[in-house]
């Protein structure tokens, strides 16, 4: 079989290894930009689909804090410092209250190193005896303090009223913090109420505002985001980047924390109250003063903590309010970047982009080793430059990305396989089923047949004087022969359940289920008088001036005694037989 389909086609069949080894070269191939639109567009839409709803916002949430965590370090911002009552302040002070004689002693020592502005993150707005009258007297006193209220009033707490004096003062923020479906913090308040009648900024945004301001640095009026000098804070809607109807109400903005619980310096209560602290400790920088022991209600997981969350890593309320207050005034002053999110349409474009990039490369070589290696180094990309995208505050959606990739690359290959197979059924010279499509068919058939107890018929068919006609034209000529007589064959039969294939070398075969011997005769007599129509010139053909083949046809009604093989054996004895008489003709054999 020197020109067996198998050495045509260049796919070797039965072993996959040996296919996985074999490229088809590029005119062999089926029109595979089909594979390639639908695999991307598959894989595009499925994705969609999946973050349509909501099933990724978890692991897209925990992978950006993956990332954030891998960050490298960040210099501390040493334009804030945390005066914090810890447990061993409380130790200290005997009780777990602050008095309000405590709390007006600390502030009249911070206020005397001159700080720029003190955030006190406490409520104060009940009399803590005693030393209230003081504290309310500190509170007039010092223009540069701001307190809080918390404004939300919702299922994670009640509203909490600021001090009145405070109020009365217009020196109160908003402590609201706003925590993700799955226990994080990763945005913060600006401003939780803007449509209320009664705005207030957020803690962290007061006390930002209230240090610029003495650079000289104010809001631009009239716009509908916070804008200070050239940066502007774009305002969190529920779907951005990794999240899925998230609760956007207020005006918030992502966080961008500078690192885990003790990013910031902090300075223990009782070391201020007793002046253990150094000279110019607090001059012109922020002071935030809150609560930092364990026990304190107001306490989050970030996305530094692990999945276990521990709670003592998690992050003190002072600490995440002294964060945004940092990532604002740095975002301001040193043009620290803010967690920024790419527009819904450009990042749909650019996973549809992928999806194809990934369908493309993976059309590259059957061999699935590449395709994984393509893949996989696919997806590294993605996920290094989504990791180098953050460095820069760009949160870009990784997940979803690599879902596309893995899928598109999914489909490709699958639809991959299906064309193998066809192609593995299929001989290259004549595009005719091989012998391998034939047995299968043949075997189908003839149990069909034997059920239903419907006549089988079977053509054998040769060229005459093949080897001459190869010796006087040439191999090529030959094999364009081939092909004409392959086109004729299988247009001398009419119905779809009929096989065309080519049984080896010159020799082919025609299966003609439930036809009986009349009507497989009849279809024989077609195809020798079609080959003969042809007039494909063959000079050395002793029987005639043009190609002529010989036939052998057998005809059966199938039963449970009789091997298939037996079918094929007869028509190769009438085959055997034309050749004999003289070729260019029919016999007819039956068993
Ligand atoms: P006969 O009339 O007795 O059939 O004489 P023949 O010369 O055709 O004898 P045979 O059937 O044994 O010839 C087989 C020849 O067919 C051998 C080989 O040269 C030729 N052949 C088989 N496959 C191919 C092919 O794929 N391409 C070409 N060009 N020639 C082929
Ligand atoms: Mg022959
Ligand atoms: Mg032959």
């Amino acid at each position: 079989f020197a020109h067996s389909p198998r050495l045509e086609t260049g796919i070797a069949m039965g072993s996959d290894d040996i296919v996985n080894r074999v490229t088809l070269p590029r005119r062999k191939r089926l029109p595979r930009y089909r594979d390639f639109l639908w695999s991307g567009f598959i894989a595009t839409g499925c994705v969609f689909l999946i973050r349509t709803l909501g099933l990724l916002q978890l692991t897209e949430l925990s992978t950006f804090d993956r990332f954030i965590q891998s960050r490298p370090p960040e210099l501390p911002d040493d334009r804030i410092v945390i005066v914090g009552f810890s447990e061993a302040d409380f130790r200290s002070l005997g009780t777990s209250q602050i008095t309000d004689q405590t709390m007006a002693n600390l502030l009249t020592q911070i206020r005397a190193q001159k700080p720029r502005v003190i955030g006190l993150d406490l409520y104060r707005n009940l009399a803590t005896p005693p030393g209230h009258a003081e504290l309310l007297e500190v509170f007039k006193t010092t223009p540069n303090l701001i307190g809080i209220e918390k404004v939300i009033n919702s299922g994670e707490g009640e509203a909490v009223a600021g001090n009145s004096v405070l109020v009365e003062n217009d020196r109160v923020a908003a402590s609201d913090v706003i925590v993700d479906v799955d226990g994080r913090v990763r945005r913060g308040f600006l401003v939780p109420n803007p449509d209320q009648p009664r705005v207030l900024e957020s803690l962290s945004l007061r006390i930002a505002l209230e240090y610029l301001a003495v650079q000289g640095i104010k809001p631009e009026p009239n716009e509908s985001i916070l804008r200070l000098r050239q940066t502007s804070f774009p305002r969190f809607e529920g779907h951005h980047s990794g999240y899925h109807n998230a609760d956007a109400g207020g005006y918030q903005i992502l966080l961008n924390l500078r690192g885990r619980r003790g990013t910031f310096p902090v300075i223990e209560a009782r070391k201020v109250l007793s002046g253990e602290i150094p000279a110019n400790l607090f001059r012109d920088r922020i002071v935030m003063i809150g609560d930092l022991s364990v026990g304190a209600s107001d306490i989050f997981f970030t996305s530094y903590n692990s999945a276990s969350g521990e709670r003592v890593e998690a992050m003190s309320g002072v600490e995440l309010h002294a964060n945004l207050a940092s990532q604002i005034i740095s975002a301001v002053l040193d043009r620290r970047p803010l967690i920024k999110t790419a527009p819904e349409w450009l990042k749909w474009s650019a996973i549809a982009a992928l999806a194809f990039l990934s369908a493309r490369i993976n059309g590259w070589h059957w061999n699935y080793r590449y395709k994984i290696g393509l893949t996989l180094g696919l997806i590294a990309a993605i996920v290094g430059s989504c990791y180098g995208a953050l460095l820069f505050g760009w949160w870009l959606p990784v997940i979803p990305s690599v879902l596309t990739v893995a899928i598109a690359a999914m489909i490709r290959t699958i639809s991959d396989l299906k064309q193998l197979t066809t192609l593995s059924n299929q001989d290259g010279l004549t595009q005719l089923a091989n012998r391998r499509a034939f047995d299968d068919i043949f075997h189908r058939e003839w149990s069909r047949a034997l059920r239903s107890q419907t006549p089988l018929g079977l053509i054998l068919c040769d060229v005459d004087f093949f080897k001459s006609y190869n010796d006087t034209y040439g191999h090529l000529k030959g094999d364009d022969c081939l092909r004409k007589v392959a086109i004729a064959l299988q247009q001398s039969v009419k119905r779809s359940t009929d096989l065309v294939a080519r049984y080896g070398g010159e020799e082919f075969v025609i299966l003609l289920p439930n036809t009986d011997t009349y009507g497989t005769l009849k279809v024989a007599k077609i195809i020798q008088s079609k080959i003969q129509e042809l007039q494909i010139v063959h000079s050395g053909s002793q029987v005639s001036p043009f190609v002529t083949i010989s036939l052998g046809a057998s005809n059966f009604l199938p039963s449970l005694t009789d091997a298939p093989q037996t079918l094929i054996d007869v028509a190769d004895a009438g085959l055997y037989e034309a050749k004999q008489k003289g070729r260019n003709q029919v016999v007819l054999k039956l068993p």
